[in-house]
């Protein structure tokens, strides 16, 4: 980079306008990216236009890439003048249901703004940080910065399901290419090193249906499901054990959220049934790797079934786990992003953790890419009535992204 650091951030700088990131992110907000599989143009098919045909329009080289049908991931690409780094920002354009619209202030997918707040489902989780993205880079470009390797602006399909669209876009070339990550998820801009893993699992006990009034001739799943739930708070500690407590997320947890006897069928007060279902909600923090959990609710599940033998006990997976994640602070992208927020905002940044997975779970333990995750928006917003996301955040948000982008792909860290 010919001119100095600070005056090429600068220059990027003007060109990141408030009223731009605001009007993107309305434009995002208003069209409503649900999941809904029976509705062929409900999905994430408009908004992946939108992303692409903007990008286009600013310069950026696009991939659409087609994940599911009407679930296209979108990929802009912003070469610098040499070989270096990748650094990605990534976003996901699906929203979760807006549930009652009769019970939000204003309407879901308004995009209305109301004393310097945005509403509506997406604001925030995440059309915000990722329109923040986008404005950032095309800054980038307008102000004609040249930088080593090359920025990405990933729109993903799919987060608050499978996560198929990160799955697919950590196997593309593009994908593998990744440096490194920015994932831009509503953090209220902290700087977040940590995510909670989680997998749920499935406990399945089958003993024998009889009369009520002959609990003699049964094998009563329901007495086993309750001694499997007495020793689970006991399982808990055990795999706590030599798990450092995090400063964000706390401890892992193990926690029933389902039980349920009949599995089938209409339940009877007279009936015992022949079998009961239990779900587990496990949540990991860095340290405590998901096959160390599931091995203990095996072994939970083999030691219940040979005390009430002949039940039999067994434990499924219900999808694949999403282990916890942590990136040091040293982490190069860390310190542009850091060092972009202090820029920016002129206090020191700030650090936290993401309580649930998100996208960047699949970039750091699927191809080991480090990131961090930071986005306009109040961490406990999204999936609620009223969703909004504060101006001034997203403004920062994408002065930030603008600031790290350039201090990353500058060669100098
Ligand atoms: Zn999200």
């Amino acid at each position: 980079m010919a001119a100095s650091l600070a005056s090429a951030v600068e220059r990027v700088l003007v060109r990141v306008s408030a009223d731009e990131v605001v009007d993107l992110t309305r434009r995002l907000v208003q069209i409503p990216s649900v999941y809904r599989p029976d509705e062929p143009d409900a999905n994430e098919r408009a908004v992946a236009d939108l992303v692409a045909g903007w990008l286009r329009e600013e310069g950026f080289t696009v991939e659409v890439d087609e994940v599911a049908a009407g679930r296209p991931n979108v990929v802009g690409c912003l070469d610098g003048s040499g070989p270096g780094p990748t650094l990605c920002f990534e976003g996901h354009t699906d929203v979760v249901t807006e549930g009652d619209a009769t019970a939000w202030r204003h309407g879901p997918w308004s995009g209305a703004v109301e004393n310097g707040r945005l509403y509506g489902r997406g604001a925030a989780d995440m059309k915000g940080g990722l329109a923040a993205a986008m404005v950032a880079l095309a800054a980038v470009r307008r102000a004609g910065i040249k930088l080593r390797g090359r920025a990405l602006l990933a729109a993903l399909v799919d987060e608050e399901g499978g996560m198929t669209g990160a799955r697919r876009f950590v196997t593309t070339p593009i994908g593998r290419s990744v440096t490194a990550a920015i994932i831009c998820e509503p953090e209220q801009n902290e700087l977040c090193l940590e995510q909670k893993g989680v997998f749920w699992a499935r406990v399945w006990i089958r003993g024998r249906m009889a009369h009520g009034a002959m609990p003699y001739a049964a094998v009563n799943p329901i007495a086993v499901a309750g001694h499997f739930l007495a020793a689970l708070p006991a399982l808990e500690r055990r795999v706590r054990r030599g798990v450092p407590r995090s400063r964000f997320l706390g401890l892992p947890h193990v926690t029933p959220t389902i039980v349920q006897a009949p599995v089938r069928g209409v339940p009877q007060n007279n009936v015992i049934p022949g079998e009961a279902e239990i779900r587990l909600d496990v949540r990991l923090t860095p340290g405590l790797e998901p096959a160390r959990v599931l091995d203990a609710i095996q072994d939970l599940a083999r030691e219940t079934q040979g005390r009430w033998a002949p039940a039999e006990v067994a434990v499924e997976l219900i999808e694949p786990p999403r282990p916890a994640t942590r990136v040091g602070r040293s982490e190069p992208v860390v310190q542009a992003l850091a060092w972009a927020m202090r820029t920016v905002s002129g206090r020191a940044a700030r650090f936290g953790g993401v309580p649930g997975s998100t996208d960047g779970t699949i970039f750091r333990s699927e191809a080991g890419i480090p990131i961090v995750t930071c986005g306009p928006g109040r961490r406990d917003i999204p999936h609620q009535v009223d969703e909004h996301v504060e101006i001034a955040e997203l403004l920062e948000a994408g002065r930030a992204y603008a600031a790290a982008a350039v201090r990353f792909l500058d060669g100098r860290l």
